[in-house]
């Protein structure tokens, strides 16, 4: 597939990505139904995986040497977003299995990391997922307390992790802990392994086709060989996993938005009070106006963060195709590695704030359109609302993206979280 052209910020598909898109849209159709029935029962979905792995988007963004397609991050941030009109709940599942699952091994795994635990996971047969918070460490991670004790066979976990996506299905996550000396570090985790416990958790108000999962590491025993990266660096890898996560919410957040407004403009359209259908009402062409403004303006962030996280992903690769010790080259002072990623971390952080809040104005204004007829959940544009307002908490909650990107622009002394 031709490489889209992200310098020139073109953002023009191949042939072979309209394809690939089409295969999306046919998916989503195929499961729309299916995927009401199983949020209204509050069920997983099950048909994503048949339905999904057969055009290969469980490895969407992953390399073809292990069984992904390959594509770049806007064809996977444009498969996002067909994904998103189906809901924020579907959306989900495609962010936490590969954004915050394997994307995490694709850039922090070693080659045979990679090749153990990769090619099950595009091809589907296992699930991941991505336990970073805690009941008392949600908005700050630094002060986790599941801790690790290093012993001669491995690494024995102790601790809490809790509204872990796509936890009670999963096969393999991976997992931050702290060691004696204070600092994080990244492990993956088998979650057959002997003092690993997961348990759904009850009673959301959204997202209600996936399942979120408290998570105990009882003395869980983690080989030495599932150390992620540097050891000590675990927060780092987290932080820059959350770089992916933002991008594909707020790519799913896009798609919301557009459903939200073609579902308001076809009932607008046909409902009639006081004598003209709602459409020709001036104060509900406001509500449209406002949506189509916001998935505009959404658009361009999410496309330009995007451009901006696959020269960071474009640079590394480059580096670690050259040299081996390529972790422990940007774990000292790499100036070119800290400014493309300190560029993605912001502009994904924009991207996500404006993106979420956007959706959640979208889905909102959808509801009032509906009136009445959008206050019942196996309405798409209710899913959409109840779903929406998890998007603003999760990933980084949007009060603490606003601090991120100020203390950014002031400097780090200024820091307000
Ligand atoms: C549906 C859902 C799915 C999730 N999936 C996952 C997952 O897959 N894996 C995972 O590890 N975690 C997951 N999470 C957890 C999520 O990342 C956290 O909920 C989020 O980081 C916020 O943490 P918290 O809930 O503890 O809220 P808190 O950190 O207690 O924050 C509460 C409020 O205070 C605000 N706040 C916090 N600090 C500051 C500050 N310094 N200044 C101003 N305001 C502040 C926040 O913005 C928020 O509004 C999920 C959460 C939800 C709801």
């Amino acid at each position: 597939m031709s490489y889209s052209n992200l310098s020139k910020m073109n953002f023009e598909i191949s042939d072979e990505q309209k394809n690939f898109l089409d295969e999306v849209d046919r998916a989503c159709r195929a499961i729309r139904e299916h995927e009401t029935r199983c949020y209204l029962e509050e069920k997983p979905n099950d048909m994503i995986v048949p339905e999904f792995g057969k055009i290969g988007m469980l490895g969407c963004p992953i390399s073809k040497k292990y069984g992904g397609l390959g594509y770049d991050l806007l064809t996977y941030a444009f498969a996002l977003e067909r994904i998103g009109r189906e809901g924020n709940s579907l959306r989900t599942f495609f962010s936490v299995h590969v954004s915050i699952g394997q994307m995490v091994l694709q850039n922090w795994a070693d080659e045979e990391q990679k090749r153990r635990y990769l090619p099950s996971t595009t091809s589907g047969k296992s699930i991941m997922a991505f336990a970073l918070t805690e009941p008392d460490a949600g908005s700050d991670p630094g002060s986790m307390t599941t801790k690790f004790e290093e012993r001669s066979d491995g690494f024995v976990l102790n601790g809490k992790k809790h509204w872990v996506g796509n936890g009670t299905m999963a096969q393999v996550l991976t997992t931050y802990a702290r060691g004696s000396d204070g600092r994080i570090s990244a492990f993956i985790v088998d979650t057959s392994s002997k003092g690993f416990h997961a348990e759904e958790m009850k009673n959301k108000i959204g997202l209600l086709s996936i399942k979120n999962a408290e998570i105990r590491f009882e003395n869980c025993l983690v080989p030495k060989e599932n150390l992620l990266g540097t050891k000590g660096k675990g927060l780092s890898i987290a932080y820059s996993t959350l770089i992916d996560g933002r991008l594909s919410v707020a790519a799913g957040a896009i798609g919301v938005m557009k459903d939200c407004l073609e579902e308001s403009i076809v009932h607008s359209q046909k409902r009639q009070q006081h004598g003209t259908v709602l459409a020709k009402k001036q104060l509900i062409q406001e509500h449209l106006s406002s949506m189509i403004l916001n998935i505009e303006s959404s658009r361009w962030l999410v496309y330009r963060s995007v451009a901006a996280r696959q020269k960071l992903q474009d640079y590394v690769e480059g580096l670690r195709e050259k040299d081996q010790h390529w972790q422990e080259k940007l774990n000292r002072e790499d100036n070119e590695y800290s400014t493309l990623r300190s560029r993605a971390d912001r502009l994904a952080a924009i991207a996500k704030l404006h993106a979420t809040n956007a959706a959640f104005d979208c889905a909102n204004r959808a509801v009032q359109i509906f009136g009445s007829f959008g206050y019942q959940k196996t309405n798409r544009v209710a899913r959409h609302f109840l779903d929406s307002r998890a998007i603003i908490i999760y990933e980084g909650a949007n009060e603490v993206l606003k601090l991120k990107i100020a203390s950014l622009e002031l400097g780090d002394k200024y820091q307000a979280y």
